[in-house]
């Protein structure tokens, strides 16, 4: 079995709400510390949006997992927003908060604070109901396949957000660099891309399920950006404090950019 392959057959354990319970729980999701990891993402999300410059008909989240915190602060600036993943157990995590069912995880503490830190005076029940009317599809998605969505994708994107996916699904660096260069066929010349993910990261539980990650520096994601023709807006990255390190990873801290895809000549 390739490595790639090896990659795609641990993941068919991965558990949606153990990876949740991990992640986006305290002590990683402590809203009333701005050093706490979850509301340092939302804050870098929320600044690139507000700078005005990503907007257009449509965003792709590539790798949405079982989450939707890194929407929140799209949703303002698109028409439509396309979530993807590889496995269905996360689509269908997705499906069911986009239709209200009962029992899914509660991301409102998260929706609250989006609108907090934007500060425009949003009622988070509004930007839960614009996001749920955004998100109208839910598409399977492998990255290291050279036209990711293959004939779903209709027009290339606006915009993309990818968090926490290509290192984590990549067996090596050429892998990374790769999935990096084939999800950029999904993005429009011109186009924004902000792109979080783990730094030096070997490992991740999400219940059963151990997922390899390889493990990149700030030199490497830069690197890999470089290749697939980027220019690099921002680049922040945070050090996980040694309270946040709960052994449910290895992780030591985690990026964040701004690249912009040149415009054709
Ligand atoms: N974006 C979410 C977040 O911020 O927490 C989830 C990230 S999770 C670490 C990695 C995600 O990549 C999982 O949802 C997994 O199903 C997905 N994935 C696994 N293999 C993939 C592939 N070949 N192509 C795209 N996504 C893949």
């Amino acid at each position: 079995m390739s490595s790639i392959a090896a990659v795609g057959e641990s993941y068919q354990k991965f558990n949606p709400r153990a990876y949740l319970q991990n992640n986006y729980m305290p002590p990683r999701a402590d809203f009333s510390s701005e050093d706490c990891v979850v509301p340092w993402k939302l804050r870098c999300l929320a600044e690139a949006f507000a700078t005005g410059d990503i907007h257009g008909r449509t965003l792709i989240d590539v790798g949405s997992g079982p989450t939707i915190y890194q929407l929140l602060s799209a949703c303002d600036h698109f028409e439509e927003i396309v979530a993807t993943d590889y496995l269905e157990v996360n689509r269908e995590v997705l499906r069911r908060w986009v239709q209200n069912e009962p029992d899914g995880f509660d991301w409102s503490p998260y929706i609250k604070h989006a609108c907090r830190i934007e500060g425009k005076g949003e009622q988070w029940k509004e930007k839960e109901q614009k996001l749920r009317g955004k998100l109208r599809q839910i598409l399977p998605i492998d990255v290291h396949q050279p036209e990711p969505l293959g004939s779903q994708l209709c027009q290339p994107a606006d915009a993309l957000v990818s968090t926490f996916c290509l290192e984590a699904v990549s067996p090596d660096r050429p892998s990374f660099e790769r999935a990096l260069r084939n999800v950029t066929t999904l993005l429009q010349p011109g186009g924004h891309f902000l792109l979080i993910g783990a730094l030096e990261e070997s490992f991740y539980l999400a219940g059963e399920a151990k997922l390899s990650v390889v493990p990149v520096s700030e030199a490497d994601v830069k690197e890999a950006l470089r290749k697939s023709g980027y220019h690099i807006h921002d680049f922040r990255a945070y050090l996980m404090p040694p309270g946040l390190k709960i052994g449910v990873d290895d992780v030591s801290g985690v990026f964040f950019v701004h690249a912009q895809k040149p415009p054709v000549a």
